[in-house]
């Protein structure tokens, strides 16, 4: 399924879903690039635990909580403090590294410019546990109109669906 592409904002068009064989070494690459491109823009450091953590989380393109995220960095001199992986896990939220995936209280790494974007939708394939982002389209003002229709003050509004891939479903 070559036809998957997001368009948009990424220089790179990618499939949400990338095909099992991909070349993964390729997107995690990318991914650590795109990474200090962003903080060297900001004048922030990814420094090595911040890294670390995002290696980790893209080791696949799927979510992991933040004590499986503790157990895979954990080497012979132990383990790292779970509030230096939280610490890491909040620097890289708050760059646009990586989302929180509500629903499954676990984090993806992200290399998307999201800059521009009303609203990502996350599709979360129960199948394989793989998670793809999609552009909410006009999703996200009508939701804030509805929102504000009940008198309620929206803050960004998030969207989890959970499905099947286009991979496990073939
Ligand atoms: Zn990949
Ligand atoms: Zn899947």
């Amino acid at each position: 399924m070559k036809s998957n592409i997001r368009p948009g904002t990424t220089k790179i068009p990618r499939a949400i879903f990338p095909a099992p064989d991909h070349d993964h070494e390729r997107c995690a690459s990318t991914a650590i690039a795109y990474a200090e491109t962003q903080c060297a823009a900001r004048g922030q450091r990814l420094t090595p635990m911040r890294r670390h953590v995002l290696e980790a989380l893209l080791a696949s393109h799927k979510p992991l909580g933040a004590y499986e995220i503790i157990e895979r960095l954990a080497n012979k001199n132990g383990r790292p403090a779970p509030i230096t992986v939280y610490r890491s896990l909040d620097f890289l939220r708050e760059n646009g590294l990586v989302h929180r995936i509500e629903s499954r209280n676990a984090f993806v790494a992200c290399g998307h410019n999201h800059a521009g974007d009303d609203l990502v939708v996350f599709l979360i394939c129960e199948r394989c546990g793989a998670v793809g982002e999609a552009p909410g389209g006009g999703v996200a003002e009508a939701l804030r109109a509805s929102s504000r229709a009940a008198g309620f003050s929206p803050k960004n509004p998030l969207i989890e669906i959970v499905g099947i891939c286009s991979h496990c479903r073939e």
